[in-house]
């Protein structure tokens, strides 16, 4: 149930780091856990993959000490949901934060 509320956060950031460059399933858990999301493959993967089948990220298989290994940028597509998605963050953090600061 927690999970459903934290996925957007979570696809938002996979967008945010296929952005700054070609990312990959086992880096982005770490990056996530940094974040405070324990996240596990069976959660993470299937992400990857409906983000990618909708156009919002591109995949590309490389071959790293003989293993195949897929690495996902962002798409055009995916920088204009990026794009929206920022406005709507600070927003979001602005109310989110700001209670009781002029409520
Ligand atoms: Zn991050």
């Amino acid at each position: 149930m927690i999970r459903e509320f934290f996925l957007g956060f979570i696809r938002i950031h996979i967008l945010y780091h296929a952005s700054k460059e070609p990312v990959y399933g086992a880096w982005l858990m770490q990056e996530l856990a940094r974040h405070g999301y324990e996240l596990s493959p069976g959660t993470l993967y299937p992400a990857l993959h409906v983000l990618e089948r909708d156009g919002y990220l591109s995949k590309e298989v490389r071959v790293i000490e003989g293993r195949q290994r897929k690495y996902y940028r962002i798409t055009d597509r995916g920088q204009m949901v990026l794009v929206e998605a920022r406005g709507r963050i600070a927003e979001l953090v602005h109310e989110v934060l700001d209670e009781g600061a002029d409520a």
